[in-house]
């Protein structure tokens, strides 16, 4: 006799729809499909073709300490001619693309990721704000950026301050100490305090903790926990992220003690108590694994229905093409999605040979955006309106999912129910042509 379904908090756990792994779609097609091949022919088309807002992404791969669960193109920031060789290339990059953007486009945003950018010097973070304002018509951009609280210094504060940052995201994953040293990041709860008190004296308003459920030694009590302390210290916004422990393609994570890492059932019931916990707290959900409390933007775009999904992660930015810069940086077009070089040597290389740096990427059909356009939707919006024929196509794959009222259709829209959240990836991989159904992901809990 097959066991009733277990129920936490709003959800109800039903592995074998969680069995396929999926993407996390922060693109269609996924990074998993793009080509191993020079994509500079795409991107200098693509590039002159924009017209309009666009947004930036600028890419800075060093941290001053590497974290062993992290799966971000990145390195040590310890030496300082490889930081400065690959600053002068960002530099010529940044100088290369605005030359080829029509008269036209404008930059809405900014956003500084990594890595850790306060890894470089502060006065380096201010030359590279200038060299964009110089190169690129910047009229009054919103400006963020991700921190490494351990290393924001004065100095750093000041720049922050200077320029006119206004949105941050830091990287805490849990206030445990036994679970910071269990995945190499240890972070005293004083680091992110000061932190805190320091962004927001300099002008920071909207600031994100980035968290996570499913790490070693990490039980419910210790989840609620940190989530105490981040609401307690007032974070803006709350990304809640599942671990997810892949060794065979992240090497540094060999070092985690994967006998210490709850199973699959504690997993989804972190999730799940995270999710009640944050929303009792009065942060609105905002697509499947962020959280916002109601008078920041990104609740209010969830609210408004114009949430949106990039590369970043579930936004409020409306610009549908965003050009990245650096090396790994990823630029998103109508026509295709173009990843920079990812080794940091080449990238200096052909940003120093006076050439574009995109070397992966995939071109994006029409099928492709009216697929991707379902799929960012049920994400976003939490429904979409589904063609005839993507109906017939998914109705069989969907059916598991209606049957336990995770789905409803009204007309031509498909509605995710309540309880939807830990299946809404799941959900939206049903109108994914290039998942073959092979475990090549995380999992979507
Ligand atoms: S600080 Fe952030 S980007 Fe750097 S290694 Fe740690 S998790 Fe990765």
């Amino acid at each position: 006799m097959p066991m009733p379904p277990e129920h936490f908090a709003d959800w109800t756990y039903y592995p074998e729809l969680l069995a396929q792994a999926v993407p996390r779609y922060t693109s269609y097609p996924t990074a998993a499909e793009f080509g191993d091949e020079s994509f500079e022919a795409p991107q200098r088309e693509a590039l002159t073709a924009v017209r309009g807002d666009v947004s930036l992404y600028v890419h800075i791969p060093f941290c001053q300490e590497i974290c062993w669960y992290c799966g971000c193109n990145t390195s040590a920031a310890n030496r300082a001619d490889r930081l400065a060789s690959y600053l002068d290339a960002l530099h010529a990059e940044i100088r290369g693309v605005s030359r080829l953007l029509h008269p036209s486009v404008k930059v809405s945003r900014i956003a500084f990721g990594g890595g850790s950018p306060n890894a470089i010097h502060a006065h380096e973070m201010v030359r590279l704000v200038d060299a964009l304002l110089v190169n690129f018509r910047v009229p009054w951009p919103v400006i963020s950026i991700e921190i490494d609280p351990r290393s924001l210094t004065p100095a750093w504060l000041t720049a922050i301050r200077g320029i006119g940052i206004v949105k941050a995201s830091l990287g805490v994953q849990t206030f445990d100490p036994q679970v910071q040293a269990a995945i190499g990041r240890v972070q005293p709860r004083d680091d992110i305090a000061r932190a805190m008190a320091g962004l927001r004296k300099s002008g920071v308003d909207s600031i994100n903790f980035d968290l996570m459920y499913g790490l070693p030694f990490q039980d419910d009590a210790i989840l609620a926990q940190t989530l105490d302390e981040a609401t307690t210290m007032g974070a803006d916004r709350i990304a809640l992220f599942g671990y997810a422990h892949v060794p065979h393609m992240i090497p540094r994570q060999r070092r985690i003690d994967a006998s210490q890492l709850p199973d699959q059932v504690a997993r989804f019931r972190m999730a799940a108590q995270g999710y009640r916990q944050l929303v009792d707290a009065g942060y609105q959900p905002v697509g499947f694994d962020h959280f916002a409390l109601p008078g920041d933007g990104l609740a209010q775009a969830a609210l408004g229905g114009h949430l949106r999904r990039n590369f970043q992660g579930f936004t409020d930015d409306q610009a549908s093409v965003l050009i990245g810069l650096g090396s790994t940086a990823i630029s998103q077009f109508d026509s295709a999605y173009v990843q920079n070089e990812k080794n940091t040597g080449r990238y200096r290389m052909l940003t120093g040979a006076g050439q574009l740096a995109g070397r992966r990427g995939v071109r994006r059909s029409a099928e492709d955006r009216r697929r991707g356009a379902v799929i960012e939707a049920l994400l976003c919006q939490g429904e979409a309106h589904i063609d005839a024929d993507l109906a017939l196509a998914a109705a069989a794959r969907l059916m598991p999912f209606a049957q336990r009222d995770l789905i409803r259709w009204d007309g031509d829209r498909l509605i995710l129910g309540r309880g939807s959240e830990p299946y809404a990836r799941s959900i939206a991989a049903v109108f994914d042509a290039y998942r073959s159904g092979e475990r090549r992901f995380s999992s979507a809990v």
